[in-house]
Formats: C-alpha cells, sequence, structure tokens
C-alpha cells in the first residue's frame, strides 16, 4: 500500500472539510445563493491579504493572475522594474517581456534576498519609472525577500508596488496596505488550502489610477469589467464554481485558526525543517529562508530526480526538487498550507530513510531528535544551530 501525501510547494493537501464542499452540487453563477458566497469569499481574502481595498478573482492559476497584474497597470514603453530572486522573479520579467517590455532587472544570486541597496539606486537611475515587481517568498530559491523595506523605497516615488504572493500568502507574515503594496497576487493552491484554478489581486486606489488607463492589451484579464461584474455579486465570465464554494471554506478555517496562529504554525515547522536537515548532514540553500518550504543541497552522488522520483513511486510522498540551473541539485521539502507537524515527521522519515538507502550517511535518528526537540522548543525560542528566525507576529505599526 502506498499512501500519498504531498509535501510540496503546490498544489498542497487539502482539508476534508474544503474537499467536501468541493463536492456538492454545481451552484449556477449567476444565482443569489452564489453571489453570496462569492462576495463573502472575497471579503474573507481582504482578511488574509490584510487590505482595506477590494481582491479580485480570476479563474486561472498564479501566472495568470501574474499576467493580470502586469497588463492592468501598464502601457507601451512604461518603464518598470523587477526584483528577481528566483525562477518566479524572472516569472515577471517573461511576461512583461511578452507584452513588448524591457524592464530593469534587479537580480540576486540564486538563494540570496533582494538587495534593497540595489532596488534604491535603480529607481534613482530610472526615475520614470511606473512599476516596480518582486515576490515575496520566491519558491524555486526558498527565498524570502523584504517587502515592507521594499515599500518604504517604492513609496518615495511614483511608481506602483506588485508582488507576487503566491505561495506566501497565508504562510508567511504578509501585510498588503501596511506595507504599501499596491498590487498582491495569490493563487488558491498553497497557503489557501486549494485546490489549484484561482487567482487572486487586492488593488489599491492608487493601483486602481492606473487600471483606469493602461493600454498593455487586455481582454480577460480586463480588471474594469472585473470591477463591475463583482459590483452584481457576480464574474464577467464562468468562474470556476466548485473552487469558489471551497475557497469559501478554506476562509472559515482560515479565519478560525487566525492569521498570527498560522504564521506561527509556519515558522515552527520550517525551523523544524531546518534543524532536521542541518542534522543530517545537509546544506541549507538559501541565505534567507522563508517559512513555505526549505531547499538543501543534496550529497555528492546523490541525484534529485532519481531520490524524489524514488521515494514518490516507493512510498507515495511528493517532495519537489531544484528548478532550472537547480535541476536534481538540490531537494526542496515545502511545509505549506494544511500541514502540521506530525506530517513533517513522515517525510522528514521517508527522506531520511531514502538518502540512508543511497549510501548518505545520514543520521536519521539525531536528524528525528532535532526535529522533535525544534517543535518541543518553546515559541519564540529557536534551538541553537537550528538556523531559524523568530517570527515576529504581533500587529506592527505601519512603516
Ligand atoms: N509565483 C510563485 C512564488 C509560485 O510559487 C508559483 C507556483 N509555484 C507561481 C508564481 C505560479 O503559479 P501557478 O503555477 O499557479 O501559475
Amino acid at each position: 500500500m502506498k499512501k500519498p501525501v504531498l509535501l510540496t510547494p503546490g498544489p498542497t493537501p487539502i482539508p476534508p472539510e474544503v474537499a467536501q464542499k468541493a463536492a456538492l452540487p454545481i451552484l449556477h453563477h449567476r444565482t443569489a445563493e452564489f453571489g453570496r458566497i462569492f462576495t463573502e469569499a472575497l471579503s474573507g481574502l481582504q482578511e488574509v491579504f490584510l487590505t482595506q481595498h477590494p481582491v479580485y478573482l480570476f479563474t486561472c492559476s498564479g501566472t495568470g493572475g501574474m499576467e493580470a497584474a502586469a497588463v492592468n497597470v501598464l502601457s507601451p514603453g512604461d518603464e518598470a522594474i523587477v526584483c528577481e530572486t528566483g525562477a518566479f522573479g524572472e516569472r515577471w520579467t517573461k511576461i512583461l517581456q511578452a507584452y513588448g517590455l524591457q524592464p530593469h532587472v534587479v537580480k540576486s544570486e540564486w538563494g540570496d534576498p533582494l538587495d534593497l541597496g540595489l532596488v534604491e539606486r535603480a529607481l534613482r537611475d530610472h526615475p520614470r519609472t511606473c512599476a516596480v515587481f518582486a515576490t515575496l517568498t520566491d519558491t524555486s530559491t526558498t527565498v524570502v525577500n523584504d517587502i515592507r523595506g521594499l515599500g518604504r523605497l517604492v513609496r518615495k516615488t511614483e511608481a506602483v508596488l506588485v508582488v507576487d504572493a503566491v505561495s506566501g500568502l497565508a504562510a508567511q507574515e504578509f501585510r498588503t496596505d501596511e506595507w504599501g503594496v499596491d498590487v498582491a497576487v495569490s493563487a488558491s493552491q498553497k497557503g489557501l488550502m486549494n485546490a489549484p484554478g484561482l487567482a487572486f489581486l487586492s488593488v489599491s486606489p492608487r493601483a486602481w489610477a492606473r487600471v483606469e488607463t493602461a493600454r498593455l492589451p487586455r481582454f480577460y484579464w480586463d480588471l474594469r469589467a472585473v470591477k463591475s461584474s463583482a459590483a452584481q455579486k457576480e464574474t464577467p465570465f464562468t468562474p470556476a464554481v466548485t473552487l469558489v464554494v471551497a475557497l469559501h471554506e478554506a476562509l472559515r478555517l482560515i479565519r478560525q485558526e487566525g492569521l498570527p496562529a498560522i504564521w506561527e504554525r509556519h515558522a515552527r515547522l520550517a525551523r523544524a525543517t531546518r534543524a532536521w536537515l542541518t542534522a543530517l548532514g545537509l546544506k541549507l540553500f538559501s541565505s534567507s529562508p522563508s517559512n513555505v518550504l526549505t531547499a538543501a543541497w543534496l550529497p555528492e552522488g546523490i541525484t534529485g530526480e532519481e531520490l524524489i522520483g524514488g521515494i514518490r513511486n516507493e512510498w507515495g510522498i511528493s517532495l519537489a526538487g531544484g528548478q532550472a540551473k537547480l535541476k536534481g541539485r538540490i531537494v526542496r521539502f515545502a511545509h505549506l498550507g494544511y500541514m502540521d507537524q506530525f506530517d513533517l515527521v513522515v517525510g522528514m522519515s521517508a527522506l531520511g530513510m531514502a538518502l540512508a538507502k543511497r549510501g548518505h550517511r545520514a543520521p536519521v535518528a539525531a536528524g528525528v531528535t532535532a526535529v522533535l526537540d525544534s517543535l518541543m522548543a518553546p515559541v519564540g525560542d529557536p534551538p541553537p544551530g537550528s538556523g531559524g528566525q523568530v517570527l515576529q507576529v504581533a500587529p506592527t505599526r505601519s512603516g
């Protein structure tokens, strides 16, 4: 027997309550019943994005949400800055290039976070910049970026700040309004504990002013149509109704647990994962690891595809490997969304056993002890050597 376990950074497992809602008979999308669920879901999303401004929904994956953000704030010839800290930062660049724009790119080495000094310089060198694109947690490199600091810089200019929070939302601390984020993009299949297929965008008044005048081509992605339909509790086109009903339930569970508790849970799992991988003798990949997932270099002679494929085929447990230039070289272990500490122990045992089977002299028992010590440590007290950050969960003053 193989019991499928998803420990990937999207899609992530979904709670049974959410799966049950998705299995109900299909509602028609132009009915009062659907309209109520839809509008309640949109206002629930505002609570998770921590925004007073509207959040809109598209039926598409996260990348569709990114493309929608870009075409709604830009016009041909506009100057933009893209902050790249991995494959998902690069995706912003590719989207802008597909629409004929040539963004100025501020790049970090893969594994390192955004250098705000370089962004400051780019904003000085390109004073006509209309928009800055960045990533909260780049899932390819596991890096978390300082979006609060970036918001402070961008606020001094006329530019809008657009942030991909696809994997970070409802996992890593993120405050749309307080941090000066004009458009935040996320998707259903990660921290929001739902199946893939929905993307969400929050839109500040500053961003909305650009939506009204943007001249890049747009039809499906036109936020003006989405806004006017939302006023009628509808979407312009048929939405993924089952996913919206499931989203409504997932948001209820999120409200029940509370955002600070959710951020803290992810921080604890991340800390334990770092402690465990370090105890196994592996080197962590990122200098700024997020609480969404953890990556480590694989030992000499072990290739990612073979290891991860073997774990999936033999035991049904899905982990993620490296993307693009990291293919085969790292393992990425997600602790994202509907996951608790005991899920972590399952995945860790599988990885430890698989490494040992392939000749890595992994002190598996020491690794398990390191995890349990970390999980049992008082909140805010990462054990020595865990590489863990203590997460600030209390509401912070505007900055
Ligand atoms: N941005 C980030 C940070 C992501 O992790 C992902 C998905 N892995 C995306 C964007 C793209 O989302 P999708 O695959 O849903 O299009």
